[in-house]
């Protein structure tokens, strides 16, 4: 789960990791690139789309599958970013078995979360009498006051090089929002998640030497941190809360800021009616009256 923020001055590209533990629990991690000057584009996608496979491989050697989910902006839904896919399984390890995009603006919530708390903690940071005018000033302060929970920084360059990154073309791949890479050469694809079996469809041809853009790390990422965000699938419902989930209709409610971050990140909202009146139940009936036609008198 991605976001490019920042069109003008610095920008920065935030990807929430979630992996899943022996013990079926899962982490968040997010994994910010941060870039002095950066053209938000699809090459740039692809190079930061490497680097967070490289980092989270090289610290759990154990992890060889991935399934990727973005919004449906245009440098994440572009032909060259789709081709590249098989292409950056191979150079990191992981395979990416499936992307999915949601949305424009929606679906990133994890993303956005943490970027309020980015911007807090830089506001802070500035509040101190700091100068944040890089992006290694911006690593600075990110990190700084023993960092963000589950915030690994680094600051990055796109490879500046007089190759441009081939403009492939790919009938189709605006139409398609789902993608299930199957084999080294065939693609399922479906129009809207989950509804019906998809289409096979073979990948156009792509250019053999064609190199994958990469980026040039020049602050890297700091350590794992010990203590990443643990989701629990936890749905409240503690005694004496204090937080209510802000998802309209979820009855949901925690003692702690933390564990309602967590039931946030995992999205399972719990929606409970408090009560059923007579009216509600005698509408159900209705429903389950006329919504069947093997059963039920009508
Ligand atoms: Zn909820």
């Amino acid at each position: 789960m991605t976001d490019f923020f920042g069109k003008r001055g610095r920008s920065w590209h935030v990807s929430a990791v979630i992996t899943k533990g022996d013990d079926g629990k899962f982490d968040v991690e997010c994994f910010v690139h941060i870039f002095n000057s950066c053209r938000q584009a699809c090459s740039a996608i692809c190079a930061i789309l490497q680097s967070v496979l490289q980092t989270i491989k090289s610290d759990n050697p154990a992890l060889k599958k991935a399934f990727l989910r973005s919004d449906n902006a245009g440098c994440y839904h572009c032909a060259p970013l789709m081709l590249s896919l098989s292409s950056i399984s191979q150079k990191t390890g992981i395979a990416v078995l499936r992307y999915d995009f949601s949305d424009p603006q929606a679906g990133k919530d994890i993303c956005d979360r943490k970027i309020a708390s980015m911007k807090t903690h830089i506001r802070r940071y500035v509040n101190e009498k700091h100068d944040v005018l890089t992006a290694e000033g911006m690593k600075e302060a990110l990190e700084s006051h023993g960092g963000i929970k589950g915030c690994r920084i680094a600051v990055a360059q796109t490879e500046e090089t007089n190759r441009e990154y081939p403009r492939q073309k790919w009938e189709g791949v605006k139409s398609w929002n789902n993608f299930m890479l199957e084999t080294d050469e065939d693609i399922r694809v479906w129009r809207a998640f989950d509804i019906g079996v998809g289409e096979v469809v073979s990948f156009p041809p792509v250019p053999q030497t064609q190199d994958l853009p990469t980026l040039k790390i020049t602050a890297p990422f700091g350590p794992p941190q010990s203590h990443t965000s643990h989701i629990t699938t936890s749905t409240g419902g503690e005694k004496s809360p204090l937080f209510h989930c802000p998802e309209p209709g979820c009855v949901a409610t925690f003692r702690s800021a933390n564990k309602l971050e967590e039931h946030m990140d995992v999205g399972e909202h719990l929606k409970e009616l408090e009560r059923e009146s007579a009216y509600d139940k005698i509408r159900k009936q209705w429903a389950q009256a006329v919504t069947g036609i093997a059963h039920g008198p009508v």
